[in-house]
């Protein structure tokens, strides 16, 4: 099968378009031909590789996929070849104790696709029947790769770890990124009042597109943590969703007493300074969580799938295309998503 590949960690040039055998779908796996990839982060971090990281070469990238069933693996019931699915990145080994309490994404091995194991830039990929979610046959394939890890994660952070209620106001650092852009349906679906804090004017039309109710441009704002203050009566907000880590400061000063910071990941670095302080004299709590439940996904994706929330897409590339593509997510000017389109190629 023709596939995405690195040998060696380092830039988009790393990338290489080339053949490797088809992998096999052994027993309770299927053998799913992707129509659609799509590239978070992620991706970048896992090509530019960290201390530590073990991958096995030639490693395919790649979290986020659609497309149809090619083979069954022996022990798989209740799905046929043909059928049109997306795929849950959370690998879980469904045995320990995480696992049977129904927390996948906790689980003593756990794992995702295209960081533990060969991901969906690819023609093909196997990958066990539990990680497979029916799609409905008037949905596109580019929309479902589109939403599946970051609505999955934006919806356990908010609706399971961060227990977002009706009324509520919630802050979003960041307007355009993946994630931000389903916290901000997710937050508004929930009946939340929505706040979001956007790096430009461009940025923010598409989270007002997504229903956030008051718009902060911190190009046009000394301290946004103040704006956001004042723009709640010099209450806070009730959950902040923080993704980028070192904009924890302002964070803690734009929470309420009794705040949520919820937080899913630290594209600004893993490693900050935080005023204890904050924390306690404002008794916040810090929520961290990674991905979501088989459960949050079959959630969430219903939803998108009845078009109550959607995917963003900024931009599509041929699987050949993939260097292109990372080098454009690296740039970071994209609005939502950008996605890989699987031809035969
Ligand atoms: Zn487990």
């Amino acid at each position: 099968m023709k596939a995405v590949l690195f040998y060696r960690h380092g830039g988009p040039e790393v990338l290489e378009f080339g053949e490797v055998p088809t992998p096999e779908a052994g027993p309770g796996y299927v053998l799913v031909r992707l129509r659609a990839a799509a590239l978070n982060r992620l991706d970048l971090w896992v090509r530019q590789g960290w201390p530590g990281i073990k991958l096995e070469y030639p490693h395919i990238p790649g979290a986020d996929g659609s497309g149809e069933i090619a083979v069954l693996g022996a022990d798989v019931s209740g799905w046929s070849i043909g059928d049109r699915v997306v795929i849950n990145a959370n690998l879980s080994c469904g045995k320990c104790d995480y696992c049977l309490s129904g927390y996948e994404n906790r689980c003593r091995s756990w794992g995702l696709l295209g960081e533990t194991q060969r991901g969906t830039y690819a023609q093909y990929l196997a990958i066990p029947a539990n990680n497979i979610y029916r799609l409905p046959a008037n949905f596109q394939f580019e929309d479902a790769a589109a939403a599946g890890l970051v609505f999955h994660t934006a919806w356990h952070s908010l609706m399971h770890r961060g227990k977002v209620c009706p009324g509520e106001t919630v802050l979003v650092v960041g307007a355009s990124g993946g994630v931000n852009t389903a916290s901000i349906q997710i937050a508004k679906y929930a009946g939340a009042h929505v706040i979001v804090v956007g790096a430009d004017a461009r940025k923010l039309a598409l989270a007002e597109l997504l229903g956030a109710d008051v718009l902060i441009d911190r190009s046009k704002v000394d301290n946004w943590s103040k704006a956001v203050y004042e723009a709640t009566n010099k209450r806070g907000v009730d959950i902040v969703i923080d993704n980028v880590g070192t904009t924890f400061p302002q964070s803690f000063r734009a929470a309420a007493k009794g705040g949520r910071i919820l937080t899913v990941g630290n594209t600004g670095g893993a490693r900050f300074e935080i005023d204890n302080r904050f924390i306690f004299s404002k008794h916040l709590s810090i929520l961290g969580s990674t991905m979501g439940t088989r459960q949050d996904f079959a959630m969430v994706m219903e939803l998108v799938f009845a078009r109550i929330m959607n995917p963003v897409i900024d931009r599509r590339f041929l699987l050949s295309e993939a260097r292109a593509a990372h080098e454009y997510l690296e740039k970071g000017e994209q609005l939502g998503k950008v996605i890989l389109t699987i031809d035969d190629e």
